[in-house]
């Protein structure tokens, strides 16, 4: 925002999470902010798990619109809210707060943000199959989303570490809570891996793996695993082209997408959530990279 647009009204909106300098949420929601001349202002506050309960009542105090939270907070900042929405409560982790008059919800806006950045690419999930690796903050919520929004099938993924329970529990969850049929398997059967990405529509990988200090490798290393026309989405978007898409590409994937979509269209569900307006997506893509 401008200088010439704060003043007495500014509507404050938080993130709060550490370490969080790093984060391009400020620059993202600002710019925004200002391009449609909304008075409000983003800033990022340093909080740990034990700042959390008093930065949640600031919400309320300062009267701020909302707060994103991010690492540690994510979990923990549940018991501190006034209301879920049900996908959230699914979901068991928030990372977006609207306050409405006094009243905190708690929303995670991951999944609607990847489900909205395929529909805008023309790839439309609905009554498909998805192959999907990691049961982590990022998996949980896109498995979750995927299921309530009308994917058919998820087959899900995890290797043997302190994530492959949650994998568990998402699997019960979305057999018991939604219409889509989930599969519980381990990334270290290579046989079965290979065999559900070649049945399904979308490969979805939302690991850790070919992000930073894992950026050489991927979890499919042979061209041959994926079809032409199957659908290749990797969560991480920084390096702009992983392992993951390298492979693909030499394998003629013609569909082979990154997280930038969904970490713009994240956000731009957060800022409709407090705002009601659309974020200028594109303008914003621009600006950041
Ligand atoms: P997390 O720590 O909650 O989960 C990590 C997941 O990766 C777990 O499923 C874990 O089992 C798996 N994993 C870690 N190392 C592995 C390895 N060597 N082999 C196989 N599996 C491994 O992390 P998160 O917040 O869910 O983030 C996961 C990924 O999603 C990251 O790459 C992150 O950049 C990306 N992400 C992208 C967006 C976006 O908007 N595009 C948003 C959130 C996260």
């Amino acid at each position: 925002m401008s200088l010439k647009q704060l003043d007495g009204h500014t509507i404050l909106i938080g993130l709060m999470a550490y370490p969080i300098r790093h984060s391009m949420s400020p620059t993202m929601h600002n710019h925004a902010f200002e391009k449609l001349g909304l008075n409000f202002a983003y800033l990022a506050f340093e909080i740990t798990n034990d700042k959390l309960p008093k930065a949640i009542e600031a919400i309320k105090t300062l009267d701020m619109r909302g707060s994103n939270v991010s690492m540690p907070n994510n979990q923990k900042v549940i018991p501190y809210l006034d209301k879920l929405d049900p996908a959230t409560e699914m979901i068991g982790a928030v990372n977006t707060i609207v306050n409405d008059d006094g009243v905190l919800t708690g929303y995670t806006t991951d999944g609607t943000g990847m489900i909205k950045s395929l529909d805008d690419e023309g790839i439309d999930i609905r009554g498909k199959k998805m192959t999907l690796a990691g049961a982590g903050g990022a998996g949980t919520a896109i498995a979750i989303q995927c299921a309530l929004d009308g994917v058919k099938e998820i087959s899900i993924f995890n290797r043997d570490d302190e994530f492959f329970q949650q994998a568990k529990r998402n699997v019960e969850l979305i057999n018991e809570k939604t219409d889509c049929k989930a599969t519980l398997h381990r990334l270290e059967d290579k046989e079965d891996f290979k065999n559900e990405i070649n049945s399904a529509y979308i490969y979805a990988d939302a690991t850790s793996v070919g992000m930073k200090p894992l950026e050489d490798q991927s979890l499919v290393n042979d061209p041959s695993w994926l079809r032409k026309d199957l659908v290749v989405f990797d969560t991480v978007y920084a390096p702009r082209t992983t392992k993951l898409m390298e492979v693909a590409q030499k394998a003629g994937v013609k569909q082979v997408f990154d997280g930038l979509g969904m970490m713009l269209e994240q956000g731009a569900a957060a800022f409709k959530l407090w705002t009601g307006e659309d974020m200028p997506v594109d303008y914003i893509h621009n600006i950041l990279f």
